[in-house]
């Protein structure tokens, strides 16, 4: 188990996930979409374009705006197969071959007999891509939904573009319920911008990276090199003999989350680090720190596992 995270080599980059374009329903065109996120102080961008037929099954090529400073990875939002509500699946998948196959996606209603949200994740995942279950809150996903997305690399926690819209921007509670199913899955917080309301630059993910490049970025992501911020910085996360310890910007709160009502809490003015003990964490094989700053804003480490409950290492003192 690492005592340290965020040890690969590298800097963070900041990057936007989950972006539309005039290639689907966005109202601006991917040069702009991208002059903003760079002009923004981004260092990349997915452009997630909604892959159905009434766009022409878009992989908005945006290969032509990277330059020395900002780069962009291949991507999509994909939609196939129904979900337990009647609607229709949407799954991000960034690291998308320009050439993927389109499922029988006419417009955004489900088609019956089209291929399912699990298979299409599946491909996608076999393909390259990194895959993330998109705004679980506002699909009205059930748990049952979300649990057969076995592709998933990750949860999208924190949709901005929800919170700005409609307030139902966040799926932690989708997230926990599948990691206390034993899945290990991480999280991300993303725009969905469409720049048709005030829907951008309100959740990101800062992802360790040698280099940036769509390689090294996709490959930091499998890797869960990242965390997810809508403001904060997470600079270190150390397990210690005694607890955990987290490097941050200027924070008044840390909290530490695992499974049940498990927790630790750590209040405080100007933080820039702090200890918390695990000692009320001793059941749960995993745990994730989020990060609170004096405006509310937050950032959120991916869940750490541990192991089986009550497999603590033995110089933690907790296992009791
Ligand atoms: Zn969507
Ligand atoms: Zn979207």
């Amino acid at each position: 188990m690492p005592t340290s995270f965020f040890t690969a080599n590298g800097k963070f980059h900041r990057g936007n996930l989950h972006t539309h374009s005039t290639q689907s329903d966005g109202v601006l065109t991917a040069q702009e979409v991208c002059r903003r996120y760079q002009d923004e102080g981004y260092d990349f961008i997915a452009l997630t374009d909604h892959f159905v037929g009434l766009f022409d099954y878009p992989i908005t090529d945006t290969t032509g705006y990277c330059n020395g400073k900002f780069t962009t990875i291949p991507a999509a939002e994909l939609h196939t197969g129904v979900m337990e509500n009647g609607n229709l699946w949407h799954l991000l998948a960034i690291g998308l071959p320009f050439d993927f196959t389109p499922p029988n996606a006419p417009h955004f209603k489900p088609v019956e007999g089209a291929e399912s949200a699990a298979d299409i994740a599946q491909r996608a995942r076999e393909a390259g891509a990194f895959v993330a279950i998109a705004h679980p809150h506002w699909s009205g996903m059930t748990e049952a939904d979300a649990r057969t997305i076995t592709a998933a690399h990750a949860v999208e926690t924190y949709n901005y573009g929800c919170i700005v819209d409609n307030d139902r921007g966040e799926g932690f509670i989708t997230l926990e319920h599948l990691l206390n199913g034993g899945r290990r899955l991480n999280l991300i917080a993303a725009d969905d911008a469409h720049f048709n309301t005030p829907d951008h630059f309100g959740g990101w993910v800062m992802v360790k990276a040698s280099q940036n490049t769509p390689e090294a970025l996709l490959e930091a992501l499998k890797a869960g090199e990242f965390y997810s911020s809508t403001g904060p910085e997470i600079k270190d996360i150390r397990i210690t003999s005694d607890g955990v310890e987290v490097d941050c910007s200027s924070a008044v709160t840390i909290v530490v989350q695992g499974k049940g009502t498990s927790m630790a809490t750590l209040h405080g003015r100007s933080m820039t680090t702090g200890k918390l003990s695990l000692s009320r964490l001793a059941n749960s094989p995993w745990l994730r720190i989020t990060v609170i700053d004096r405006a509310g804003k937050r950032a959120w480490s991916n869940p750490i596992w541990i192991g089986d409950p009550g497999e603590f290492p033995p110089e933690w003192g907790v296992n009791n």
